[in-house]
């Protein structure tokens, strides 16, 4: 059997629907104009909220870091692979995120596989919102515990769930806390409250909260004013804070206990010093000024208005993450293809990471976009949205 006559046809497949992608190839690093087959774009879909990827004091952090640890750690964390920066970091993130301790991974996604399968177990429940990320749903797949999923930010169902699921051994509530393709918060009250009422457990994701919300970007628990009430907190050093990995925040004896069975941080390579230097720079930058993070909302709170006054429909989004909801795949990749051709980039994402007639370009919007960019950008989606009958 020739397996690539398979290949082939699924790929066909994906083509004959509009859902085929080639890779985008920059030519610049991260930033709000980048060069692509050497034309310069405005990005509108990067995930770099604060602009910190090229900030000076994490460059040199980087630069600092090699030198004196050199390229590489080594090993895992376990063997020669901690670090005192790595070390520094984690007790950085825990004072940020206001939590006794916290522990470092390589991504946000090996961060939510190995701190699900490490936390879950057969005699547990764990309870997902339908649209948490694809990291918490392959977390949880690793895990022999009882799945119960709730549609999405529906409290009667979640306490359903959880009338339901009481005689488990412990039942963990998870969440996003800000949701990667609508934009929109988690009810992170609502959630803690029943949580509280049924003896469950509390985790959060906020690969998107982090530097985003709260007080100098500390995330939804900050923002909601729930210190101590959540239990888990996952975050990503990959997006607003610029460089990459992941964490958990949250009791120092969860952290022993990850320590000892969360599988991607056992058996895999630690962060690279310059890494671990960058993201301690980063969560330094933030602590010591929220500067970038309100410049973050102005931009975010005028450019969503700004569409929503041309007539396009945003969806739910209440955050820097502003969807414009157009249908089909096929048309929603036509319109971020039309889109790049005048200059402006907004990923299309179509089924199967959203509905089948829920495909959107994503914009997002970061405290670097000038007033200027966000015009820009306005000008092109009315045009573009005309052509395509979107708005009038
Ligand atoms: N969780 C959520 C909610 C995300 O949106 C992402 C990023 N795509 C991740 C986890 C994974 O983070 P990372 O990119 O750092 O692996």
């Amino acid at each position: 059997m020739n397996y690539l006559n398979d290949l082939a046809a699924y790929l066909e497949g994906l083509k004959s629907e509009g859902r085929y992608r080639t890779l985008k190839v920059w030519e610049s690093g991260s930033d709000t104009w980048m060069v692509l087959n050497g034309r310069k774009i405005l990005q509108m879909s990067s995930n770099n909220y604060l602009g910190l990827t090229n900030h000076p004091k994490l460059k040199q952090a980087a630069i600092e870091a090699i030198d004196k640890y050199g390229v590489g750690s080594g090993s895992v964390r376990t063997i020669t692979g901690t670090l005192d920066i790595h070390e520094e970091l984690e007790i950085e993130l825990a004072k940020f995120k206001g939590t006794e301790a916290a522990l470092v991974f390589q991504s946000g996604f090996t961060t939510n596989q190995g701190a699900l399968s490490a936390v879950l177990g057969p005699d547990d429940a764990v309870i997902s919102d339908e649209l948490n990320h694809a990291s918490i749903i392959d977390g949880i797949r690793l895990t022999k515990a009882t799945r119960k999923i709730y549609a999405h930010k529906d409290m009667d169902q979640l306490e359903a769930v959880l009338k339901e699921t009481q005689h488990h051994r412990k039942r963990v509530v998870v969440t996003d806390g800000v949701f990667s393709m609508d934009g929109d918060i988690a009810p992170l009250p609502d959630i803690v409250q029943l949580a509280e009422a049924y003896d469950a457990i509390v985790y959060v994701d906020d690969a998107h909260a982090s530097g985003v919300l709260g007080k100098n970007g500390k995330g939804s628990t900050d923002h909601f004013g729930l210190h101590g009430r959540v239990h888990i907190q996952i975050g990503t050093l990959s997006k607003a804070i610029g460089c990459v990995g992941g964490y958990v925040a949250g009791a120092q004896l969860l952290k022993e206990h990850l320590i000892h069975s969360a599988r991607p941080f056992l058996f895999s390579t630690s962060q690279t010093p310059a890494v671990a230097a960058t993201c301690l720079a980063a969560i330094q930058v933030l602590r010591d000024s929220s500067d970038l993070v309100t410049r973050l909302w102005d931009n975010t709170g005028g450019f969503r208005a700004d569409l929503q006054r041309l007539g396009f429909d945003t969806g739910a989004s209440e955050t820097p993450i502003i969807p414009i909801i157009i249908g089909d795949p096929a048309t929603t990749m036509r319109f971020s293809d039309r889109l790049l051709e005048e200059g402006v980039f907004a990923q299309g994402i179509v089924y199967p990471t959203v509905a089948m007639d829920k495909g959107r370009v994503r914009l997002i919007v970061t405290a670097q976009h000038t007033k200027e960019d966000l015009a820009f950008a306005l000008n092109s989606l009315q045009k573009v949205g005309r052509e395509f009958g979107l708005i009038s």
